[in-house]
């Protein structure tokens, strides 16, 4: 980091999914993690480690999230973001400051998340906290509107004022 200021940051990410309906509290564009060095039984999302990588700065990619009238947000999925932490706090600082809702996917618990990221603590911003695990698989964990692949999951918006939409 020594000699690159903050927001010209390059963030590496495997692409945008814009007008995602169902995965967040409002309709949003997935913007797709570089990596994640777990191996969960049963991941929907292992291909995704073998897609393109593209480089932007986060002014850019929530550049490209805004051209898209109906992005209310980014959803910040895929792979794991936990894994490139200062490009993850890049893109919800760019995101917060363009008026854009976000929301994180983890496979942290609560506890380790604010444990790893108490400056995130706070921020009006959606968290989905827990591991994937196959055996735990359910259709009916909903919360805010969002269908969460396995029992042990759930979201939590981490505070501020909650969003109207
Ligand atoms: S944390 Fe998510 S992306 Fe990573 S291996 Fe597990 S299910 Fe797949």
């Amino acid at each position: 980091m020594i000699g690159v200021s903050w927001m010209e940051l390059m963030i590496q990410y495997r692409g945008i999914k814009h007008n995602v309906l169902n995965d967040a509290p409002f309709i949003g564009a997935i913007i797709i993690a570089p990596s994640c060095f777990r191996e969960c039984l049963g991941c929907q999302n292992k291909d995704l480690k073998n897609s393109p990588l593209y480089d932007n700065t986060a002014f850019d990619v929530i550049s490209l999230v805004k051209k898209n009238k109906f992005n209310q947000g980014i959803i910040l999925a895929g792979l794991e973001w936990t894994c490139s932490p200062n490009e993850m706090k890049e893109l919800i600082h760019a995101g917060l400051d363009a008026e854009l809702q976000v929301m994180i996917y983890t496979y942290m618990t609560e506890i380790k998340f604010t444990d790893t990221f108490p400056d995130l603590f706070q921020l009006p911003i959606w968290v989905k906290f827990g591991e994937y695990v196959d055996s735990l698989k359910t259709d009916s964990n909903i919360q805010h509107g969002v269908k969460l692949a396995t029992s042990n999951q759930c979201i939590k918006y981490m505070g501020g004022e909650q969003w109207e939409n």
